[in-house]
């Protein structure tokens, strides 16, 4: 480049500044005394530049810290303005939103191919405000009771003395914890691991509501359906993958969409009238549980497209704070044990995370107006603390005109009864395993032999008598589920005479 192209080129330039806007002439050389000198301590922007960095991470999420995500929008082409009043749901609508896909157990720099459940999170930004689906890519969960939550994720992290993963700490728990049995046969089957955020479902896991406009409230399943069909990885492959790259599903993702090939998920529903949950032989509200298509078929709503990728994945990505507390008038919650933990712990880890006012961060801000009494507070970025300039309305009630409270957002009263006692979450019978069993009957012969496999490699250094217990609950899927297991340990570890992996 001549002389005169580089005045040119840095005449378009943005002026550097400091971070309070002030021009700032040389950001290559500390201030000295003299030119072999001291730094001198006036050298402020030096110290703000090193302090800037000192802070420039947040605490990673304790779970779902490896993430990629995109922008989209979500279509509506079907009309269920019958169960819902949602505006976001109508016929016709039209939203942005941010899906970020996750997996569960790995920190920040954890290679994306591994054997795991991936998070599956949607923020819609609806003109009644944002509401969040926060599910995975498998319509049930490991356990079903929030009390059981921290411990599962404390044996899918670190062991406290040698800082390396656990085995034993997984199957002991899984062991003991039989309602696990579902999550983790679709976790050792080929959907335990996808090659890429584009070929795999998503669910909302848990049972939500929907109520409409006469107040008839309907349970509700949410499920999308990747229109790229559903691809997966053997171990074998993904050990090769992860040997090249870590990063395979943020490269698949991001490129797919930089090269316009805009993923689609179709968007669909199973729907439970409320009065019929209460005559259900087995409990509609068990994060373990599907509802079988054959009883609750899906009905089609609409699809959404990934069609943008985030400019900066530390504002949009990473600072995105999804919560199951997010609904809008026509959506609502259900008795799910789980989902009730969640609504508080989500928010709860944003909090933490981001401080207090994080729904003030670009990513999470409604696109609606908002106007509610909450006061101050760190990083309250928001101008006029959402009282929309009416300075004399900071308290309810008020005669200022403050904003007031909408009836029209209310939900139906929900019917709850029973003595307040902590129940045994525990299955009672075949509880725990016939649905298992209806998975393992979906697995072809190929897939059998890999989830065989699959388990047998998670089981690596694992006790005897753990595994054994574990055998006790696949024998009551299917006796065939319990051989097979047992036939790819003593292939692969001798398990029944010498080990050969302890
Ligand atoms: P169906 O027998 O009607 O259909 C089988 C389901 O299994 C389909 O949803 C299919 O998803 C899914 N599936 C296919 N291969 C696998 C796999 N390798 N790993 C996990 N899921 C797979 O389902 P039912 O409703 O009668 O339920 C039977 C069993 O299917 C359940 O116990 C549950 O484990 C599993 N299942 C059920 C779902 C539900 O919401 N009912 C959802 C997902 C799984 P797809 O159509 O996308 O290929």
């Amino acid at each position: 480049m001549t002389d005169n192209k580089m005045t040119e080129a840095k005449a378009k330039r943005p002026v550097l500044t400091t971070t309070a806007g002030s021009p700032w002439p040389n950001n290559q050389d500390s201030l000295t005394a003299g030119v072999r000198g001291s730094v001198l301590v006036q050298d402020y922007q030096l110290l703000e530049k090193l302090a800037h960095q000192n802070r420039e991470r947040i605490p990673e999420r304790t779970v779902h810290a490896k993430g990629w995500g995109a922008r989209g929008k979500l279509h509506i082409t079907h009309d269920i303005g019958r169960y819902t009043k949602a505006k976001v749901l109508k016929k016709g609508a039209v939203t942005p939103m941010l899906a970020r896909f996750s997996t569960v157990a790995g920190e920040l720099g954890a290679a994306d191919a591994e054997r795991d459940v991936r998070g599956f999170s949607l923020k819609f930004y609806t003109e009644e405000g944002n509401w969040d689906l926060v599910g995975n890519n498998t319509p049930i969960f490991f356990v079903r009771d929030g009390y059981k939550f921290p411990d599962f994720i404390h044996t899918q992290k670190r062991h406290p003395r040698t800082h390396l993963r656990s085995n034993t700490a997984m199957w002991d728990f899984w062991s003991l914890s039989p309602e696990s049995l579902h999550q983790v046969t679709y976790l050792m089957g080929d959907r335990g691991l996808p090659t890429d955020p584009m070929h795999m479902n998503g669910y909302g896991s848990h049972t939500y509501s929907l109520w409409n406009e006469k107040g008839e409230r309907y349970w509700v399943k949410f499920h999308f359906k990747t229109e790229q069909g559903v691809k997966f990885h053997t171990n074998e492959e993904a050990a090769e993958i992860i040997a090249g790259s870590r990063e395979s599903f943020q490269e698949a993702l991001f490129n797919t969409i930089e090269s316009k090939k805009f993923p689609r998920w179709k968007f669909q529903i199973q729907i439970m009238p409320e009065k019929e949950a209460e005559n259900l032989a087995f409990n509609p509200f068990d994060l373990t549980k599907v509802w079988y298509h054959a009883d609750y078929p899906l009905i089609d709503v609409g699809y959404f497209e990934l069609n943008h990728n985030v400019d900066d994945y530390f504002a949009e990505i990473e600072q995105a704070a999804f919560s199951p507390s997010n609904i809008v008038p026509g959506i609502s919650w259900s008795p799910d044990k789980m989902l009730q933990a969640r609504v508080f712990s989500y928010a709860d880890a944003h909090r933490y995370r981001l401080g207090g006012n994080y729904e003030h961060i670009p990513v999470n801000q409604p696109r609606c107006p908002v106007h509610n009494y909450h006061r101050d507070g760190e990083m309250n970025t928001v101008g006029g603390n959402q009282l929309g300039g009416n300075v004399n309305a900071y308290y309810e009630p008020n005669s200022f005109n403050g904003a007031f409270e909408d009836k029209s957002a209310q939900e139906p009263p929900l019917r709850i009864c029973g003595d307040a006692a902590r129940y045994d979450h525990q299955g009672r019978g075949d509880d725990d395993y016939f649905q298992v069993r209806a998975l393992f009957h979906v697995f072809d012969k190929g897939e059998k032999e890999r989830l065989y496999n699959n388990t047998a490699d998670a089981m690596k250094g694992v006790p005897d008598f753990i595994i054994e217990r574990q055998l006790g609950h696949y024998a009551k899927v299917d006796k065939a589920y319990e051989q097979g297991v047992r036939a790819a340990l003593k292939d692969k570890y001798n398990f029944g005479g010498k080990r050969n992996d302890l």
